[in-house]
């Protein structure tokens, strides 16, 4: 397998991945790459998408008990999630995130990021739960 193979390989789905603002798991951008590349594996496209989140080109969404998403866009922004189908979707308009805590009001962590998400009603559960 040649540097240049996985180069492409990796390209198509960051691009994929940028072209879609659904913060996608996995699975759906396997469904995307697939077009352009018929033979890859979802194990392929999982690694990749790691990889790419790692060196700081994608975004890992990672929360407790639902499925992993992926956001290619890396501009710190606020995400909500719904509650019902886990969708994921950015929040606009909102004020910058605050500074992180320092030293000891970290609980002795050295603060690398923060986290901020939403957790709400996508339209189309709100009005299904209204209809209940
Ligand atoms: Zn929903
Ligand atoms: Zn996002």
């Amino acid at each position: 397998m040649s540097q240049t193979r996985m180069t492409r390989q990796r390209m198509i789905i960051l691009n994929e991945l940028r072209s879609c603002h659904t913060h996608p798991t996995a699975e759906d951008i396997h469904d995307r790459v697939r077009a352009h590349l018929p033979s890859i594996s979802l194990g392929t496209v999982y690694r990749n998408l790691e990889l790419l989140a790692r060196s700081g080109q994608a975004v890992m969404l990672e929360h407790a008990g639902s499925r992993l998403r992926f956001d290619g866009n890396t501009m710190p922004h606020r995400h909500v999630r719904c509650a019902v189908c886990g969708r994921v979707a950015d929040v606009e308009g909102l004020p910058a995130d605050m500074p992180p805590p320092e030293g000891a009001s970290a609980g002795g962590f050295s603060i690398l990021s923060m986290r901020v998400e939403y957790v709400g009603l996508c339209d189309e559960c709100g009005r299904s739960a209204h209809d209940l």
